[in-house]
């Protein structure tokens, strides 16, 4: 699953996991048993039922990875949608309407939250994340302290895991706060599930955004999960009564049968494994360049991801470099144009990277031939950057 064969036949190695992880053989094998079901999954005959059931199967598959009730996950085109169905003021309790007057988003958080869903954007507030990358507690609870409950609730949305640091946030401690202060928490576990152990029941906030593509499942498909379903956001997209009316639209039924596989395949305790080839990726760079800064190092973070810059190596170009070699990584996070702008994440954590940095991220099946040929190329790239003489002090 990491390897893959290059145009010149060398062997490629996927490092950018945390962009888009590889779709899983079992995913794949779901997606096309479903495409063999061609109906409706809102039918009521016979093949109307069996997608129904595929739906339904990868309900509790999902379910059962996070803890919960498998009628409290809502399925959706991916974590972005998720996002902007559960950012918004209006919410229902029971029958009764529910308002959130302000939502709390954290600086380092991924741009589909930053952008605050449905609420205006004067009534979203970023708080920041120390230099370390955790966000800022103290922060938090002065935020909140300061909240006019009268005028609504306070909703706050903060990432589990970092996409760029990897750095994995405190949840259940900020979900203490959240609740302490009478609000509601969503938590943006993209990057944790299936990497860390998520179990909504543990206190870690009222509602999970989650996306298929980054546990091995297809690109399109996402969810969002509540911890009761009793507080539900209005839908962002209305029409048929689909996902009990919290999501209208005909389930793309091939997409969630293959998220549901790879959220059975899905193995928390296999993937913090991946810290011995954490270290050894770090090591080598720290030996090829010693003043090179692996940001977020000093706490937790998630065991497949690492993101470093090297003074004097800009790192656009080093991403190209590596490319031509058959390394996939990134310089920063992917985004849909196309282009590398400067980390906000780094820019919240007071980080001044003028040459930007590198992510590196992979999974348990990542092969070790990859750590040597990134040690080979990244030792060519800051040779050709730096040249010996330039060395001084490093
Ligand atoms: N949240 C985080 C932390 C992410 O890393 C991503 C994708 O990069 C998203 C949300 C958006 O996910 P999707 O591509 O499913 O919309």
């Amino acid at each position: 699953m990491s390897s893959g064969s290059m145009v010149t036949g060398e062997r490629a190695h996927y490092l950018d996991y945390n962009a888009s992880a590889p779709l899983l053989a079992d995913a794949r094998d779901a997606m096309l048993g479903a495409l063999e079901v061609d109906a409706n999954p809102s039918s009521v005959h016979r093949a109307g039922r069996a997608a129904r059931g595929m739906v339904n199967k990868a309900r509790r598959q999902l379910a059962a990875l996070v803890n919960t009730r498998p009628d409290h996950v809502v399925f959706t085109s991916g974590a972005t949608e998720a996002a902007a169905t559960l950012l918004t003021p209006h919410y229902t309790f029971g029958r009764s309407p529910l308002t959130f007057s302000r939502l709390y988003v954290c600086a380092a958080d991924h741009p589909c939250v930053l952008a605050g869903g449905r609420f205006a954007r004067n009534d979203v507030i970023a708080l920041p994340v120390l230099a370390s990358g955790l966000v800022d507690l103290e922060a938090l609870d002065e935020a909140l302290s300061g909240h006019d409950n009268g005028a609504g609730l306070p909703l706050v949305a903060i990432h589990w895991a970092n996409n760029e640091t990897g750095v994995i946030q405190p949840v259940t401690e900020i979900a203490a706060i959240v609740k302490a202060k009478g609000g509601v928490l969503v938590v943006d576990a993209v990057q944790a599930l299936g990497r860390v152990p998520v179990d909504l029941s543990a206190n870690c906030g009222d509602y999970l955004i989650l996306s298929s593509h980054k546990i091995g499942g297809p690109r399109g498909a996402g969810a969002l999960v509540a911890q009761s379903d009793l507080m539900m956001p209005l839908p962002l997209i209305s029409g048929g009564g689909q996902e009990r009316g919290h999501r209208a639209g005909t389930e793309a039924v091939a997409n969630i049968a293959g998220f549901g596989a790879a959220a059975e395949t899905a193995d928390p305790a296999r993937f913090a494994e991946c810290v011995a080839m954490r270290d050894a990726f770090e090591a080598g760079i720290l030996e090829i360049a010693p003043d090179a800064v692996i940001h977020g190092r000093d706490v937790p973070r998630l065991s497949n991801t690492l993101f470093f810059s090297v003074p004097g190596v800009k790192a656009e170009t080093a991403q190209i470099a590596f490319d031509l070699a058959g390394l996939a990584v990134s310089a920063g996070s992917a985004c849909s144009s196309g282009k590398v702008g400067k980390s906000h994440v780094l820019t919240a954590m007071g980080v001044e990277a003028e040459e930007g940095a590198i992510r590196v991220s992979f999974a348990p099946d990542t092969s070790a031939a990859a750590v040597g040929r990134f040690h080979d190329e990244l030792g060519k790239i800051v040779a050709r950057a730096r040249p010996k003489n330039s060395l001084a002090g490093a």
